[in-house]
């Protein structure tokens, strides 16, 4: 008898993304011809560089002549392709093996596949507010999640406790929902922390290419001893645009050894048996991003991204809201002004000047009261969203008292 995995009953339902759609898709069919602002999507707008076309093209043309053809290619990653990554590596100053770089589709695969390296009675701390794939994930696994809440007293980047432990730790730097980021010497307690614990960390550094600060780092393994209790999860989603190309990669260093296991020889035997290994196209297309020309391509891009950040920024200072995000991350979370709790905030920009983002309750229940924009539409709406947030709330503070 089929018994099925029970633990997909704990999930909560993910109503987020779907209850915005409903009140947006309500509020249109309501109000015909509304000119909707979209400040709240996570997926990036522009295409991808004309470097990565090229390649992604010759790497076509290659699949079409006997002699550049290319089958199965190691599940690990295009030896090319993790050498250009460790290079990369290598430019910031990181020494990592190519062996230590895995290629892959994408963060998202990567966080709910590398929990088959523990065991079910490991416990994982999450800090929220958080990215939903780190609870659910656990939860379908089983494990006993450790909720972490973090405010805007410590700028969201709260410090390891004694009292909250766990055997996995999530930490998400830059931050999304948050925007916010740990700088070197935070990012060292977390990893001493750890080493003192025995317990991993799962860097999520999908944003680490909005990184405009020195003092922050852009991957964990920089910081002294985060070869011993770390794993890195990258994307190139939101560097260079490829959210639906597909391609990622993880760090796992050949340190990272738990009850006399290598994880990065588990993680080998995982990926063989579980993968055939990503698309010899689309890793030839992510190789192009490597490139000195990729380099400079993509900073454009995150440039035109930076800016919306930048016209968002000054509107929120000019009505003096709180914030914090924005500048090493393409996010910007806000306290709601006036009290308001986030889904009524949601409602009174809809209603009042259309515009649309992401009620912070939706990433855990501290938080409740902010809000989250996203950088990542068109100037055009950027623009126009900054004009209408300035003009509705430097209103007087009895105005911003949404109507019941
Ligand atoms: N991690 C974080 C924090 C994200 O915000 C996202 C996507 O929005 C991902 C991972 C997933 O990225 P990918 O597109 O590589 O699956």
């Amino acid at each position: 008898m089929i018994v099925p995995n029970k633990h997909y009953a704990e999930l909560k339902d993910s109503y987020l993304f779907a209850h915005i759609a409903q009140k947006v898709s309500a509020y249109e069919q309501a109000h015909p011809g509304t000119r909707l602002l979209r400040m709240g999507i996570g997926d990036v707008s522009l295409p991808l560089c004309d470097v990565v076309i090229t390649a992604l093209h010759e790497a076509v043309e290659d699949q079409a002549t006997k002699e550049s053809f290319q089958g199965y290619l190691p599940e690990c990653g295009a030896p090319f392709l993790r050498q250009t990554i460790a290079d990369y590596y290598r430019t910031r100053g990181v020494s990592v093996m190519d062996e230590e770089v895995f290629v892959s589709s994408g963060a998202s695969d990567e966080l709910g596949d590398i929990l088959d390296l523990f065991d079910q009675s490991n416990s994982a701390l999450v800090i929220e507010p958080a990215y939903p794939a780190y609870v659910d994930a656990n939860v379908i696994a089983g494990r006993r999640i450790v909720h972490v809440p973090s405010g805007s007293d410590e700028g969201f980047l709260p410090e390891p406790s004694e009292q909250a432990q766990a055997d996995l730790i999530y930490l998400c730097s830059p931050n999304n929902p948050t925007g916010a980021a740990f700088n070197r010497a935070q990012l060292q307690r977390w990893v001493d922390f750890a080493n003192e614990h025995g317990s991993i960390i799962l860097f999520d550094a999908a944003y680490e290419a909005f990184i405009e600060d020195e003092d922050i780092p852009h991957s964990i393994m920089e910081l002294d001893g985060a070869k011993t209790c770390a794993i890195e999860i990258c994307s190139l989603s939101k560097t260079a645009g490829f959210t639906g190309t597909r391609l990622g990669y993880t760090i796992v260093p050949k340190d990272l050894v738990r009850a006399g296991m290598s994880l990065n020889d588990m993680w080998v035997r995982n990926r063989t048996t579980k993968t055939n290994g990503v698309s010899y196209v689309i890793q030839k297309g992510g190789a192009a991003v490597f490139t000195p020309e990729g380099q400079r391509q993509i900073h454009g891009m995150l440039r035109f991204y930076k800016d919306n950040a930048r016209i968002l920024m000054e509107a929120l200072d000019r009505v003096g809201i709180w914030y914090c995000g924005g500048k090493n991350a393409p996010y910007l979370w806000l306290r709601c002004p006036g009290g308001m709790g986030s889904w009524e905030f949601f409602d009174y920009l809809l209603e009042e000047i259309q515009v649309v983002g992401t009620p912070g309750s939706g990433f855990g229940s501290c938080g409740e009261g902010y809000f989250r924009f996203s950088t990542f539409g068109s100037r055009a709406d950027t623009l126009e969203a900054a004009r209408r947030l300035t003009s509705l709330l430097s209103a007087e503070p009895k105005s911003r008292v949404p109507e019941q």
